[in-house]
Formats: structure tokens, sequence, C-alpha cells
């Protein structure tokens, strides 16, 4: 029964445009109405005051039909006529009942919705408000210079407050429990979105590997940080002849032949440092906290692996080798080091480990040179 009640509130509004927030909100709070007019028109039918009685029963329609709209996407209209319905009611009960009735406190909901159950800019909330208080003001004013039409027997009125003060309490507790618990989802998506955002501009599209720049950053930021004992060597490795991969096998096969290595030196790498896709077939690596002789040895034993890999490309295999320069970074900082100089010295050291890849490329390929 109680999910069943659930599945119908909460029955999503199709082709919408608005978040579902406010059709729950508007809905449930003309479901409440609905309910709470129910029971003055049973009171009232009781009690023989058929006029009211016929009231009740045009608002709970008026109520009825703004839950309706909610389900056909026509959330504005139905937060129009929820606040047309409760006005219209609000005055007649204070004109006929007075203060003591306790109906004015209604406004208060009205005022709450204005600004959680709209996506009307803050300039028309602001003006809706003031629209709401002037109704409240209006009544007040129509209370201190009018007598009651009828005046409420003492348990009459203490019931109608204890209703009122239950029902404006229960609407307004379901107004911004809705409200925070989408705020809070809406929070939680977008730090995920963001999450999302921060992996896709930091990686490699084809290779998933970090890219260029957040690879340069993430290299100043070790050397700032002065973790380094050993300091730190790079490499540029470049894939030899990967022009005729392409012009024989196609692009899509130099692709494959990119994946493939990448996937190789994230796991190669995983012990050592980062792999970084530095341009087309060039990459970087760094070796954190290693000295130029073991980050050789290291990058000569990945050289071997490339050179004896085989890469499936559509039935056949693919051999590729690579050549290396690899050269080590002064990683001692002092005060007065700023981003810019770390960036500086470590473009210095990746010309100086170019300079060597293409030594290794004039002088045979498939090697490291030191
Ligand atoms: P070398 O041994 O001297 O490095 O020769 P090479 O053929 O590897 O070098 P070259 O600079 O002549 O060619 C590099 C090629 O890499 C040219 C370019 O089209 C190709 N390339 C760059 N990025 C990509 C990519 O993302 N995918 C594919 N399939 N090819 C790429
Ligand atoms: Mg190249
Ligand atoms: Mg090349």
């Amino acid at each position: 029964m109680g999910s069943k009640i659930a599945s119908i509130i909460f029955k999503d509004v199709t082709g919408a445009n608005e978040s579902n927030r406010v059709s729950y909100i508007v809905r449930i709070n003309s479901l409440m109405m609905c309910t709470y007019f129910l029971i003055w028109i049973a009171v009232f039918g009781v009690s023989a005051r058929y006029i009211n009685t016929a009231i009740c029963f045009v608002g709970m329609c008026g109520f009825a039909f703004s839950t309706y709209l909610t389900y056909r996407n026509k959330n504005t209209a139905a937060l129009l006529l929820y606040s047309a319905v409760t006005v219209i009611w609000m005055f007649r009960f204070v004109i006929q009942w007075g203060w003591e009735c306790g109906i004015q406190h209604f406004v208060f909901v009205l005022l709450v919705l204005v600004f959680v159950a709209t996506y009307r800019p803050l300039k028309e909330k602001l003006m809706a408000s003031f629209v709401v208080f002037s109704i409240r003001m209006l009544l007040y004013l129509w209370h201190i210079t009018h007598e009651p039409l009828e005046n409420l027997p003492k348990p009459i009125s203490v019931t109608f407050q204890i209703i009122n003060i239950v029902s404006i309490f229960m609407s307004l507790i379901v107004i911004l429990t809705i409200f925070t618990r989408d705020k809070l989802a809406t929070e939680a998506k977008l730090a995920q979105y963001n999450r999302q955002l921060k992996a896709v501009a930091e990686h490699d599209h084809l290779t998933g590997l970090l890219n260029r720049r957040s690879g340069m950053a993430d290299m100043i930021s070790k050397i700032m940080s002065g973790s380094f004992s050993t300091g730190m060597s790079i490499a540029i490795g470049d894939i030899d002849f990967f022009k005729k991969i392409n012009d024989t096998l196609g692009h899509e096969a130099g692709d494959q032949v990119l994946k493939s290595l990448s996937r190789l030196f994230k796991d190669f790498m995983s012990e050592y440092g980062i792999a970084i896709r530095w341009g087309g077939e060039e990459f970087l690596f760094v070796f954190d906290d290693m000295n130029l002789d073991d980050a050789f040895v290291a990058l000569d034993g990945l050289r071997l692996k490339i050179s004896t890999m085989e890469i499936p490309w559509n039935g056949q295999r693919i051999s590729v080798t690579m050549t290396f320069g690899v050269t080590d970074i002064n990683v001692m900082t002092t005060a007065s080091d700023r981003e810019q100089d770390i960036e500086n010295r470590i473009n210095e050291a990746i010309d100086e480990a170019d300079k060597k890849l293409y030594m290794g490329k004039d002088s045979g390929r498939n090697k490291v040179v030191i």
C-alpha cells in the first residue's frame, strides 16, 4: 500500500524540461491540502455548515486539479493554481472567522514554495515574495479594521489552530526534505562530473596515458615537493619507422600499436614512475627518485620487451622497436625557485634527452642512449 502511494507520488514527469523536484513538491503539497480540506468537509458537513462545506469542496477540487497538472508536466500552472486557491481560501476564512482561525500562517508555505519550487531568476522570486508579503499585510489590515462575521467558539478555534499548525509544519518539512535531497543529489552528480571531466582533461584519449600538460604538472609538483633523495631521470622514447606502419597497414593499425605499447608502458612504469604521451608517437618516461644508471638499465629492459613483443592486427602480427634518449634532472630546489624555474629545468632536460634520442636514431635505432 505504502509503496503504491509512493509510486503514484513519485511517478516521473515525461518530457519534462523542469526538475522532478518541483513536481514532487507541488504534488505532495496539493495532496496534503486535499486531505486537509476533506477533514473540513467532514467537520462542516457534520455541523450542518453547508456553505463552508461547499467552499471547502471547491478548494479541494482546486488542489486536486493542481495535483493532476503536475502529472501533465505543467508545474508552473500547478503552482499558480495551488497559490491562488490558498490565497482565496485564506481571505475567505479570515473574513469569516478572523485571526483566531490561524489560516493566515499558510502564507509562509507560499513564501518557501516561491524559493524552492520554481526556477525563476532571483529578481522574480523577490518580486513574488513581495506579493506574498502584501497578501499577509492585507490580511492583517483587514483583521484590525473589521470584525469577523462569526466568532469561533473556543474549542473550534483551538481545533482550527492545531490542525493548521500541524498542516503547515508538515508542508514545510516535506518541501524542505525534497529540496535538500534534490540539492545533495545534484551536488553528488556535479562532483562526479567534475571527477570525470578532470580525468578526461588529464589523459590522452587514445592511449589513456597522462597527456603532456598534466604530465608536466605532475613532474613540477613532485620536484617542488622536494621528496627525492636520489634524483629524477627522464627519457624520451620514439617508435622507429612508425610512419611505415601507417602507410602499409593503415592508420588504425598505427593506433592499435600505440594502444598496445601504452598498456605495456603503464604496466612497466608503475614500478618506477609514470609514462606520458608526449606527442604523436613519442613518449616521456619519468623515473622518480632514480639515478641515471638505474634508469638506463630499466629502460633497456623495456626496450628489449618492446622489440620481442608481437601486436596482433587483422590476423597479422606487428613488431616494432623504439629508440630512447635518457637524462637526469637536477631536483635540488631552493626557496626562491618558482614553478616556472622548475618547468624551464624540466624542458632543458627534455631537450637533452631529445638530442640523445636523435643520436640513437642516427646510429641505427632500437637503443637507449645515455
Ligand atoms: P623514425 O624512426 O625516424 O621516428 O621514423 P617515423 O616514421 O617513426 O617518424 P615520422 O616522424 O616520419 O612519422 C611519425 C608518424 O606518426 C607520422 C604520423 O602520422 C604518425 N602519428 C602520429 N600520431 C599518430 C596517431 O595518433 N595515430 C597514428 N596511427 N599515427 C600517428
Ligand atoms: Mg617522432
Ligand atoms: Mg618515430
